[in-house]
Order: structure tokens, then C-alpha cells, then sequence
């Protein structure tokens, strides 16, 4: 029987009512007990390494857990993690860079209602990945609603739904469907797993609004190493920021110029007003990866080096499914 360790961080699904709201509270002892089919498919073990809404995870968070997986990775054939929908694009986006190349299974899951409620989606999605995860697939990947979605491909486009995380410019690489597992997308070849210790949170995101006043740019691009600017179409920067982006270029930060088009992604030398600064300022651009795996992927770029040729190198890289232009 395979070995899954069940790393419970907080979430709707392990939510429970209070006066102010739902808050997370249940053991990940007590989610397994809500799912007693588990027990005949797998032997399941189980962690907390901390118990919140995920509104609250941070990059220190997304560390804690690969570290959790790196000391137990010998001894599972799998991981499940249970978390908030809120920020879990983010988590999956980064555990993919922070573990790459992993032969074994890592999949994100939560709900839209808790476990305890009559009608959640938690039982199901619980079961799911625990199923999924035995299934001997690797990588890192968010299950939801019976979709597999690679971990830098998934953005929560509904909040209410029991379907609430879509794959961005990039299919669905399976579905657990009635018991079944249906592989859609080959699992890549791997090696033994790598596993990165460092981040540089230092990283921004500033989606530009039309009228947005100069210095808030500049602001926001002082304060940090990595500034990803959340552009309009294909890419673009407009006239009132040509300054202050040749302040931020001359102080050697790195930028990201992408798009906040949800579909399709950038290509910012079509037009004249990317055109002109991309080269001049070699910025980076996302092309098809998502802003979630565009900001943790930078964030893990700029903690592996501070070298521009070596974070064009690494940023370019494709890693678990998330650049393909
Ligand atoms: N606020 C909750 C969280 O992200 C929402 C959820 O889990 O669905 O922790």
C-alpha cells in the first residue's frame, strides 16, 4: 500500500464556525477520520506545520512546507497538502520552483465549504488527490473539482464555485472522474528531486490603472529587487512612467513588464509603447506563464542570483509545464 503524508495548513476545508466568521480548526487527524474511504487506499500520515486561512500565508510559509518534504520525502510515495483556495495559486507556483524535478506526486487541494458541511466539495477533493496521489504521476499540481492542474498553471477564477481554479494557457494534465484517473498531459522525465532553500520576497506586483500618478510607480519600484508590472494587452508602458522606469532600469532592479489579460499572455514588441523599452531596458517578459508563477518564479530567480545574465537564463527556463511560447 503506497505511504501519502497529509500536510494539513488551514483552509475553508478544515474550517469550523465562530461568531466572527469561519476559521480554520480541524486536526488533520480529524479531516482523515471525515474521509474513512481513504484507509483502503492508501496509509496515510499526517503533519500540521501551521493552521490558517490562507490569506495569511506568506513566502516563509511556502519554504516551511518544502522543507516539511524534503525531511519526509524518502519516506512517502506521495503528499497532499490541504490549504485556502485564496493564495493557493501562489503556494503551488512556488513549491514548483522550490522543488523541481520531483519523481513523486505533491498535490495542493482545498474547498469551497467546509468538511463538515452536508453539501462541501471537501470530502470529494480530499479523497481525490489522496487517490490522485497514488497514482504514481510526479510534479507539483492543485487538484480541484476532479481537475489536475499543474502547479504554475492554476488561478482561482471563481470564488463560490465547486469548480474554482482553472489551468491559464495550458490544459488540464488529468481529471479524477468516478474513481478513475485520466492522464491527459505525459509526466515529464525526472531525475532525482532539487530542492531550493531561498527566496527574494523583495518581489512586487503593480497593475497599472489608467491615471495611476508617476510616483506611485517609482514608489513601489524603490522599495524592491524584482518589480513585475501588470501592463494592459500584449505589453506596454505608458509615456508618464518613461522616467521612472529609466530610474528603477539604472538602479538594477529587475522588471517584468506582463499583462493583466487573464488569457493568452504577453508579447511586448508588437507595439511601439513595449517595443521601445523592452530591448533599451532588457526587460523580462511572463509570455503564457501565469502573474502567480511570474512573481514566485522571480522571487526564486533573484534568491538564486543577482548575475542579469543568469536570471534571464533561470527566468526563461521552463519548469513544471509554466512557459511554453
Ligand atoms: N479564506 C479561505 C482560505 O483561503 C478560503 C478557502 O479556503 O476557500 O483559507
Amino acid at each position: 500500500m503506497k505511504r501519502i503524508l497529509l500536510i494539513a495548513t488551514g483552509g475553508t476545508i478544515a474550517c469550523a464556525k465562530t461568531e466572527g466568521g469561519l476559521a480554520p480548526a480541524l486536526s488533520p487527524e480529524e479531516l482523515l477520520a471525515r474521509v474513512p474511504d481513504a484507509q483502503s487506499l492508501c496509509h496515510t500520515e499526517a503533519v500540521q506545520p501551521f493552521n490558517l486561512d490562507s490569506t495569511n500565508i506568506s513566502p516563509r510559509h511556502w519554504l516551511l512546507l518544502a522543507q516539511v518534504i524534503e525531511k519526509h520525502y524518502l519516506d512517502f510515495d506521495g503528499f497532499v497538502i490541504c490549504h485556502g483556495t485564496d493564495t493557493l495559486a501562489y503556494t503551488a507556483a512556488a513549491l514548483s520552483y522550490l522543488i523541481q524535478h520531483t519523481r513523486k506526486p505533491i498535490v495542493l487541494t482545498g474547498a469551497q465549504k467546509p468538511i463538515d458541511q452536508e453539501d462541501t466539495d471537501a470530502r470529494q477533493n480530499l479523497l481525490d488527490s489522496l487517490r490522485y496521489a497514488c497514482s504514481g504521476d510526479s510534479g507539483v499540481c492543485i487538484l480541484f473539482g476532479g481537475h489536475v492542474i499543474a502547479g504554475t498553471r492554476a488561478r482561482k477564477t471563481r470564488t463560490k464555485s465547486y469548480n474554482a481554479f482553472s489551468s491559464i494557457n495550458f490544459p488540464d494534465l488529468a481529471e479524477v472522474r468516478d474513481h478513475r484517473v485520466a492522464r491527459f498531459i505525459p509526466c515529464p522525465q525526472t531525475g532525482s528531486p532539487s530542492f531550493f532553500h531561498r527566496l527574494d520576497t523583495d518581489v512586487a506586483l503593480l497593475k497599472l490603472v489608467p491615471g495611476l500618478p508617476a510616483e506611485a510607480f517609482a514608489a513601489i519600484g524603490r522599495l524592491c529587487d524584482g518589480l513585475v508590472i501588470e501592463s494592459y494587452g500584449v505589453g506596454g508602458i505608458p509615456d508618464l512612467y518613461l522616467e521612472q522606469l529609466d530610474t528603477l532600469a539604472q538602479a538594477g532592479k529587475t522588471i517584468v513588464l506582463a499583462t493583466q489579460v487573464p488569457q493568452e499572455g504577453s508579447d511586448i514588441s508588437v507595439y511601439q509603447v513595449g517595443h521601445r523599452v523592452k530591448e533599451r531596458y532588457h526587460l523580462l517578459e511572463p509570455y503564457d506563464m501565469t502573474l502567480e508563477a511570474t512573481v514566485t518564479k522571480l522571487m526564486w530567480v533573484l534568491g538564486q542570483s543577482q548575475n542579469p545574465e543568469e536570471i534571464r537564463r533561470l527566468f526563461y527556463s521552463p519548469v513544471n509545464f509554466d512557459l511554453i511560447f
